[in-house]
């Protein structure tokens, strides 16, 4: 079993998590940047965080018939967590805002799905999705997600794994400890090495 410093290892080289002073697109400062997507680039490491994933779900010790994930986030998640399950993997998308079945995706009355997720914040997408399988017929019965920066938060009443469990403070500009240490020079992530005047 992977440590969660041995998960965080991973996401450092390939630069899917930063450390420093960060402008986040909803214009708070933070002093981390997870971007999942930037791992999963890397199919060497997509290989090794969802089969790590997919020995947390056999641990959970529940049936389960394929995998689903929201798109666009989640669909390598899906794809290679259910290579190493050896069953289906597939997803659900947004149609006008809800999330919904398409590409001849079924999932048959009464199978069970793991809902898996590359980053759970608020556990929204999470909950829109055990509820696709609901309206499907079928049954969810564990979620699982690469990390949990929910801080501990979510409850979806069915087990819940997670590899790594990551605290993201973010602050009000006005208010963010970094700007006024003034140490760090804030950066807006994908463009690091420009500092923000
Ligand atoms: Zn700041």
């Amino acid at each position: 079993m992977l440590t969660q410093d041995e998960i965080k290892e991973i996401f450092l080289k390939a630069d899917a998590f930063l450390e420093g002073h960060f402008l986040l697109s909803s214009g708070l400062h933070s002093p981390y940047y997870l971007q999942c997507a930037k791992v999963l680039q890397y199919p060497q490491y997509a290989e090794v965080l969802c089969r790590e994933l997919a020995n947390r779900i056999k641990e959970l010790k529940v049936d389960f018939d394929l995998v689903i994930a929201p798109a666009i986030g989640g669909i390598i998640v899906s794809y290679e967590t259910a290579r190493h399950l050896k069953v289906r993997g597939i997803f659900a998308e947004r149609v006008n805002g809800k999330l919904t079945l398409r590409r001849g995706f079924e999932i048959g009355k009464g199978e069970r799905a793991v809902v898996v997720e590359d980053v759970i914040t608020t556990g929204k997408s999470t909950r829109e999705t055990i509820e696709v399988v609901k309206e499907n017929g079928g049954e969810v019965v564990a979620v699982g997600s690469l990390v949990d920066r929910s801080g501990g938060k979510v409850n979806f009443e069915v087990p819940f794994t997670t590899l790594w469990r990551l605290e993201v403070p973010v602050y009000e500009p006005e208010k963010c400890p970094l700007c006024k240490e003034g140490k760090i020079e804030l950066v807006k992530p994908g463009s690091r090495d420009i500092p923000i005047k």
